[in-house]
C-alpha cells in the first residue's frame, strides 16, 4: 500500500511535525460579494468555519494555542489562509498580513487559499516574491473538470482559467494545492478519476479530496431536502478515492483524503462527520486493496 501523505512529505523536507495555523485575511468572495454571484457555490455556507479575528499577532496567538495540545517542543508551523478567497483584497493590504504571518521562525511555509480567477499580475508578483522567503502554497478549489458538474455547483469559472493559474503558478515557483469534490451528482467513479487524472497531469504539487456533502444553510441543503441529491455512502467514497489515487502520479502528495466541516451544521452524509472513524475506515480499506497511488497510469 502507498499514497504520499503530506505529513511524511512535510517530516521528510522540515525533520518535524508541521501544523497549520489558521488564519482569516478578512476577505470575502467574488461568487459570495455579488461580482460574479450572491449565494456562492451550491454547498458553501459562507460561515469560514475556521476563520479567526484580531490582528495578526492575536490570530497567530490564538491559533497556536488551538494545536498546542499535539504540537511538542520543535514542532513547525504553516500560515494558512483557508476561508473564502484569500488572495481578493488589496495586495498592499494582503502582503502586510501575509508577512507578519510568515515572519516567525517556527514557521516554515505560507499558505493561501482561493480562486484561480482571483490571482491578477500584481497578486502573482507578490507571491513570486514572497516564494523567495519561504515556501508558498497556493491552494485552488478546482472540485472537478466537468463542466456540467461546475455548473451545477456555480464554481464560476473555466478550466482554462484553472490551467492558466496552475501555470502562471508554476512558472513562480509557487507550489498548487488542488481540491477536488467526490460525490457531485451525477459524476461516475470513472468521471472523478478523470478529474484526479487531470489535476495529476496539470502540474499540481498536491491535492486534497473532500466528500460532498450537505450543510445547514446551503442552496445544496434545499435540493437535499427535496430529495434531489444523492450523497454516496462511506464505501462508494472509499472506491472512489482509490480510483482518484489510481490515477494520480506517485510524486502528488496527498494533503487530504475527506473534509472536516463543521460538525453542528452537517444534514448528510452523517457518518462523514465521524472523521476518525472514516479516516480509520479508509486507511484498512487501502491496506485491504492494496492501494498504489499512480497505479492505473
Ligand atoms: S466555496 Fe469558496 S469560492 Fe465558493 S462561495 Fe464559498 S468561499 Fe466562495
Amino acid at each position: 500500500m502507498y499514497y504520499n501523505r503530506l505529513s511524511d512529505d512535510l517530516r521528510r523536507t522540515y525533520g518535524a511535525k508541521v501544523y497549520k495555523l489558521s488564519l482569516s485575511s478578512g476577505c470575502t468572495c467574488p461568487n459570495r460579494d455579488g461580482t460574479l454571484g450572491r449565494r456562492g457555490c451550491i454547498f458553501c455556507d459562507g460561515s469560514g468555519a475556521f476563520a479567526q479575528r484580531g490582528s495578526m499577532e492575536e490570530q497567530l496567538t490564538a491559533a497556536r494555542r488551538r494545536v498546542a495540545a499535539k504540537a511538542g517542543e520543535g514542532a513547525k508551523y504553516i500560515a494558512y489562509f483557508q476561508s473564502f478567497t484569500n488572495t481578493y483584497g488589496p495586495v498592499e493590504r494582503l502582503e502586510r498580513l501575509y508577512r507578519e504571518a510568515m515572519a516567525p521562525e517556527d514557521v516554515v511555509a505560507l499558505s493561501v487559499a482561493t480562486r484561480p480567477d482571483c490571482l491578477p499580475p500584481d497578486m502573482l508578483a507578490l507571491l513570486e516574491t514572497l516564494s523567495r522567503q519561504k515556501p508558498v502554497w497556493v491552494e485552488l478549489g478546482l472540485q472537478t473538470i466537468h463542466s456540467a458538474s461546475a455548473a451545477y455547483l456555480r464554481r464560476g469559472y473555466d478550466l482554462e482559467v484553472y490551467d492558466r493559474a496552475v501555470e502562471a503558478l508554476g512558472t513562480r515557483g509557487i507550489a498548487v494545492v488542488v481540491h477536488q469534490i467526490l460525490g457531485i451528482p451525477g459524476e461516475t467513479t470513472d468521471m472523478m478519476a478523470q478529474t484526479a487524472h487531470y489535476i495529476g497531469q496539470s502540474g499540481a504539487w498536491g491535492i486534497k479530496f473532500h466528500l460532498l456533502h450537505v450543510l445547514r444553510g446551503t442552496d445544496l441543503a434545499a435540493l437535499w431536502r427535496a430529495g434531489e441529491v444523492p450523497v454516496l455512502t462511506l464505501e462508494a467514497y472509499i472506491q472512489a478515492l482509490e480510483a482518484c489515487l489510481r490515477h494520480l502520479p506517485r510524486e502528488v502528495v496527498i494533503h487530504r483524503l475527506t473534509g472536516d466541516g463543521a460538525k453542528r451544521d452537517l444534514l448528510a452524509p452523517l457518518w462523514s462527520g465521524e472523521k476518525k472513524k472514516v479516516l480509520n475506515a479508509i486507511r484498512a480499506a487501502f491496506v485491504r486493496d492494496d492501494l498504489e497511488q499512480g497505479s492505473a497510469l
